[in-house]
């Protein structure tokens, strides 16, 4: 979608002016890109028909810099329709509040129910409990009860033999019991909607009355997760979306039909396998991506929470300074890797999602490892002063990492543009990123 989108607007940027014909055509171009983005042909010809009507009245036909006006009016709308600002989860006014998680078979529900219950539990000192209410699969059982494990956070289950029903009974009465404060129902799902799976989870709803429903939709199943999400709503009146699978190249399809077919929001985007990957759903964040404006606040919010605030203190110092060294390139290394992969991080910075260069740019942990090998065996000395590293030293250097000296001059070179990267982010200018990958 990003990708012909853009297309149409550079169309449109090489031209000073722009005239209805061009209009027309940029308009057209629109329309094929949602559609091939699988958002629904309905929401398409609504979304397509507003615009045009929007840049027609703003002048745009004499305006200055018409493509930024269009640019401007199609993020705007994108932003309407997937539903202006972020909306937070319901709140019961006493504890618990109750989540229940529904879906299809592999959505995502027992993986975003531990990545809420973390969540929940790191920004509000929360105590969930989460209830194993899927069933039909022994092993859906033991995944959630690996996923508490891994997060510190208590399972309530009875087995396979139990109804459903029961289960999410006793599980609200030990959390009554045990003063949890959220209680987060995994259910089962099916591979397609049918009335038994309705049925199950309709009589979930009426016992446990849940705060929140929260629809959890494969943003990767396209049109399908339309239909879906409409079925879902229809039956159970979900009261919230998770859109899941956003880690892999963009689909702001989803994101934007599902929002205008069922009118409930998106409240989180799953982007990612691991535990912290769940993020705010932002429209306007979405819409800035989908026009390929990349994500900065995003990442800007990602890389605050992974960085220590005492350490991304020392490191900005050490970047105003210049004195950025060796040490502190290894521990960039480790949080870069903290953060998730470099490609998912390049592909936040705007102008970076559809260069072409990114499709070469996977830095594999193996090199990472490489590159840490070449600084353990610098002395204490050479880290802190990269300046030292003449030719003998590099040889040596080599020797120790058992490493060929070419990378262990690739490696320098490539700190060395970090480090100038580095130091021109720090005065507002990203520009310098693409040195950092050696490009
Ligand atoms: P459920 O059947 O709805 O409970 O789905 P699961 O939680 O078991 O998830 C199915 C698969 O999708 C698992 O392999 C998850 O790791 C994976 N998954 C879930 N959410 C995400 C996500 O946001 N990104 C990625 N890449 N994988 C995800
Ligand atoms: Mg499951």
């Amino acid at each position: 979608l990003t990708e012909r989108l853009q297309n149409a607007f550079s169309k449109l940027r090489k031209k000073g002016k722009i005239s209805e014909s061009d209009l027309k055509s940029a308009m057209r171009e629109i329309r094929l890109a949602l559609l091939d983005a699988d958002v629904n042909f309905t929401v398409v010809k609504n979304f397509v028909k507003t615009v045009r009507d929007k840049a027609i009245g703003a002048d745009v036909l004499d305006g200055l810099n018409p493509t930024q006006q269009i640019v401007k009016i199609v993020n705007d709308e994108l932003v309407k329709v997937m539903g202006d600002s972020a909306v937070g989860l319901n709140k019961s006014p006493k504890i618990p509040t109750i989540i229940m998680m529904v879906g299809l078979q592999g959505a995502g529900k027992t993986t975003t129910a531990g990545k809420l219950a973390l969540k929940l539990k790191n920004e509000q000192k929360a105590r969930p409990l989460m209830i194993a209410g899927d069933v039909y699969r022994p092993a859906a059982i033991d995944q959630l009860v690996q996923v508490g494990q891994q997060i510190d956070v208590p399972v309530f289950q009875l087995g396979t033999d139990v109804d459903p029903v029961e289960i999410v009974r006793q599980g609200l009465q030990k959390a009554q019991e045990e003063n949890n404060d959220y209680v987060i129902i995994d259910t089962a799902g099916r591979l397609q909607i049918d009335e038994k799976l309705m049925d199950e989870l309709s009589r979930i709803k009426d016992l446990a009355h849940p705060n929140e429903i929260l629809l959890v939709v494969d943003a990767m199943t396209g049109q399908n997760a339309v239909n879906t999400a409409e079925g879902f709503n229809n039956q159970l009146d979900v009261t919230g979306i998770v859109l899941t699978k956003l880690d892999g190249d963009t689909r702001g399809g989803a994101a934007l039909s599902i929002r205008a077919v069922t009118g409930k929001p998106i409240k989180f985007i799953g982007q990612g396998e691991k535990m912290k990957d769940l993020d705010v759903f932002h429209p306007d964040r979405m819409a800035s991506r989908i026009l390929g404006m990349g994500d900065m606040l995003t990442l800007i919010e990602k890389t605050q929470k992974e960085y220590d605030d005492k350490q991304a203190q020392d490191m900005t110092e050490k970047i105003r300074e210049n004195s950025f060294d060796f040490n502190d390139f290894v521990d960039q290394m480790d949080q870069m890797q903290n953060m998730g992969s470099m490609e998912d991080i390049m592909k936040m910075i705007p102008g970076m999602a559809n260069n072409p260069a990114m499709k070469n740019v996977n830095i594999d942990p193996k090199d990472m490892s490489h590159m840490k090998a070449i600084v353990m065996s610098m002395t204490p000395a050479e880290r802190e002063d990269p300046d030292l590293l003449n030719p003998s030293r590099r040889r040596r250097i080599a020797g120790g990492s058992g490493r060929p000296v070419v990378e262990v001059n690739r490696m320098i070179k490539q700190f060395g543009q970090m480090k100038k990267m580095m130091n021109q982010m720090s005065k507002g200018n990203f520009n310098g990123m693409e040195g950092m990958l050696g490009k």
